[in-house]
This record gives C-alpha cells, structure tokens and sequence, in this order.
C-alpha cells in the first residue's frame, strides 16, 4: 500500500484532533448550561412547592372544601403563568390550578405531607420551553459552526504544513541532482537552526566523507594502473624484441627470465593491492588466534637468510625463548615482518647490521626492525606509508611502494600501532607496538574480543 504523505497526514491528524477537541468544548458548553438552567427552574419549582405546602397547612386550619380551594386559588394566582400546581388527598381532596393542565413541556416535582393524618400528594410543575429553546438554538449553532470551523482551520492547516515541510522537499530535489560526478555538492541548509539543518549539516558532512573515500579509491585506481603499465610495458618490449628476428637459445632464455622476473613483480603488486583493497572494503577475513610472534619472525628472518647474504648485510635477531603471544592472524602478520625486514635489508649498507628485537612490557609487545644505510629524510618520514609513495623513485630497487600502506593495514587489523623513527643517511627504526594477549585465552576468545 502507497504510504500517503506527510502533509496529507499531519492535515488528517490536525482536523481529527480539532473536530475531537471542538466537539468535547461544545459538549460541554451545552451540557453546563443545560445543567445550570435546569437547577435554576428546580430551585424555583422546590421553593414553590415549599410555600404552597406551608400556605395549604395554614389554611386548612381555617378553612375546607370549596373555601379552602379559593384560597389556594388566590395563592396559585401569584404565581409565574403556565405553572401548574396539583394537590390530591388521601380521603378525596383534590385541587388544580388552572383547572386545564397547559398543553407545555414541563419540569415536574413530586412531594407528600400529611396533615391531620391525611397524605396529600402534591405535584408542582413549571413549564420548560423557553430552556430547551435555548439549549436546542446553542446545540444547532454549535454544529452549523463547527464544520465550517474545522474546514478553515484544515486549510490552515494545509498551507502551514506546506510550508514547514517546504525545505524537506527543496533537500530531496537537491539530493536527487547528487550523484558520483558531482559528490563536490552539498545539500542547501535551510536558515532555520532547527531539526531539518541538523539533518541537512549531517548529510553534508557524509557527502563531505564519501567524496574524499571516492578521491582516494580513484586515486588509488590511477595509482595502480599506471604501477601495473611499467611492467606490462617491459613484457611487451621485450617480447617484440626476441620476436623480431631469430636469435640463439641464450638471447631467448635471457628475454624469459627477464619476463618471468617482471610477471613476478606484477604478481607481487597484484596481491598486494587486492589485499589492501579487500581490508579497505572490509572483505579481508583475518581470523585471530593466539600466535608468538617470536615464532613468525623466526620463521621471516631464516626466510630472508639468502636475501640477506646477497645484500651482505646481517641479520642480528636476540629473541629469547620466551613466547611472546599476541592475538594476530600467522599469514598476515608473516606479510607485516617480511615486508618490513626486506625493506630494512634494502636500505641498508653492504657489510651493515639489520637488528630484530621483541619487548615484552605493560601489557605490550613491541616489535622493532632497525637497520643502519639510507636512513628516510625528514620531508618524506610523515608520507613513507601512503600508497605508492617512494621516497626515492630513481634509485630503481624494484619496490612499487605498497609494502608500508599494507603493513599498516595489517597492524590497524591487529589493534596494533606502527611507527618509524630514523635519521636520514644513517639508520631507520620501524616499530609495532601490539596488545599483549594471555597465551592460556581460547581461540574463540581472541576473534571475539578482535571483532
Ligand atoms: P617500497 O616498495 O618502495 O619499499 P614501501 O611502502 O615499503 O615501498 O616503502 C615506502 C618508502 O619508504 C620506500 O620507497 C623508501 O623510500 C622508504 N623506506 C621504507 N623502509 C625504509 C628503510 N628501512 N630505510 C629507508 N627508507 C625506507
């Protein structure tokens, strides 16, 4: 069923609780009244009664049969016209005035007394008429007006709900233009200060929100392509080359190793972006169990040896034996060391150190990778772990520059902080400082108090 509109709504309700709350002042208006008349005509009605009953006891003293009935005559004549007293006694006395009861609506009260041991039973009435005349022209005033009433007062209504839900529709029309290409815009906030601008600033401010995500996400997009356009570039030249004309087995072995190094690279680039990309969606499922990451790091260090060896550089590891057990996910933690150590085995100098240490403290763990060769210039340290940022692009080490978008990312996931301190030309120390975690908690444990 089509949901009706707001303002059709807010009319309906306004007109249902006017015509409710009119018709219960009306009511009330008329039923007091009514009241009010009413005791006024039973006062009288008691008091008339009150002094018949007295002038009768008085009289019957004195007088009967027809000379006491000329004397209540006489009393009856006093009183208002189209009254009717009637007295009847139990032994047979009866007396009317006027003798012909008037054709009228009347108010009637009914009493006994006994005098000389005769009940009299005597009925007084006053006539009501002109009450309920009045009662019945308020009662058709009340509902010729309170139709027309009701109808000014929904039109009324009709204009001033227009009016206040004017700047939903104008915030609906605006919305309606907003789309990918114009995220820039924003919403016009109504001058109002109330609930609507709330509403209004608060929609800017996820406008605002979702433009930068959607500059960043493009930029990320133009970043990758033009990553993934250098080695493609490098495949294909190098393909054409050997195509060219035959060559001897070595030239063609040399264009295939060179292919494969570059696939390689570009594999490496690929999972590294799809990764980041999942975690940036939320997609990355990265279970947490308890892990040592003294063990992990043991496990990247002597996977690192050859790499090392090749760089002339050693790699000094003091982890102890004992464990040092965080909340963390093996594979992703795996990626965070290796691409740490490798770059430290990068930047460092021939015949230098690379220093792995883990502190235990406070309920932390903190992980430290330092190595002593280029060391990160002041100007480049706040922008090292954005994506696709090298700090030096022409010394040509292969790197693609995700390696620290992603580390950070895995150590975010962790509830872990990543920091770098370094000295340009001399030594860089890359830090993860993680939550330490019970080595006795369950499993099940850990993903939940991850989540
Ligand atoms: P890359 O693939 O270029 O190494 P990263 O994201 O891992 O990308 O690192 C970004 C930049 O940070 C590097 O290009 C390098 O300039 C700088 N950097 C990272 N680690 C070190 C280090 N240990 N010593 C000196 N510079 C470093």
């Amino acid at each position: 069923m089509r949901r009706r509109s707001i303002r059709f709504r807010l009319t309906v309700w306004y007109g249902v609780a006017l015509t409710a709350g009119l018709a219960i002042f009306g009511g009330l208006i008329w039923l007091s009244l009514r009241s009010r008349l009413m005791g006024e005509i039973d006062r009288d009605i008691d008091g008339r009664a009150s002094r018949f009953e007295k002038y009768f006891r008085g009289e019957s003293m004195e007088a009967a049969g027809s000379q006491l009935k000329d004397e209540l005559n006489e009393f009856c004549q006093a009183l208002p016209p189209s009254s009717y007293i009637s007295l009847r006694g139990d032994r047979g006395f009866a007396f009317h005035y006027p003798e012909k009861t008037p054709a009228e609506n009347f108010r009637v009260l009914q009493r006994q007394f006994s005098v000389n041991g005769e009940v009299f039973h005597l009925e007084v009435g006053a006539p009501v008429g002109e009450v309920t005349h009045t009662l019945q022209l308020l009662g058709w005033l009340l509902l010729s007006l309170m139709p027309v009433v009701i109808a000014i007062a929904s039109l009324g209504g009709v204009w001033l709900s227009g009016r206040a839900l004017k700047p939903v529709n104008d915030i609906s029309a605006a919305a309606l233009t907003i789309s990918i290409e114009n995220l820039s815009e924003r919403l016009p906030v109504p001058a109002t200060g109330d609930e609507l601008a709330r509403l209004t600033e608060v929609l800017n401010t996820m406008l605002a929100r979702l433009e930068s995500a959607v500059k960043t996400l493009s930029q990320f997009v133009a970043d990758a392509s033009h990553e993934l356009r250098t080695p493609l570039a490098v495949i294909r030249t190098t393909a054409e080359l050997a195509l060219r004309r035959a060559r001897s087995p070595e030239t063609y072995r040399g264009s295939l190793q060179e292919i494969a190094a570059e696939t390689e690279r570009m594999t490496q680039l690929v999972e590294d972006l799809l990764l980041l990309a999942r975690r940036d969606t939320g997609m990355a499922e990265m279970p947490l169990a308890p892990i040592d990451v003294k063990e992990v790091l043991r496990d990247v260090c002597s996977e690192m040896r050859g790499l090392a060896e090749m760089r002339q550089v050693r790699v000094k590891a003091s982890l102890g034996d004992d464990a040092a057990v965080i909340a963390g996910n093996r594979a992703a933690l795996h990626r965070l060391f290796i691409v740490l150590l490798d770059n430290a085995l990068k930047y460092s100098r021939a015949g230098g150190d690379v220093i792995v240490t883990v502190e235990s403290a406070d309920s932390q763990i903190a992980v430290a990778i330092e190595d002593f060769g280029a060391g990160i210039s002041a100007a480049d340290l706040p922008h090292i772990f954005k994506r696709f940022y090298r700090a030096d692009r022409a010394r040509g080490d292969g790197g693609h520059g995700l390696g620290l978008a992603l580390a950070e990312s895995i150590a975010r996931a962790h509830g872990a902080a990543i920091d770098v301190r370094s000295v340009e030309g001399e030594w860089s120390k890359f830090r993860v400082v993680f939550p330490a975690r019970d080595a006795r908690m369950p499993a099940r444990a850990f993903s939940e108090s991850s989540a």
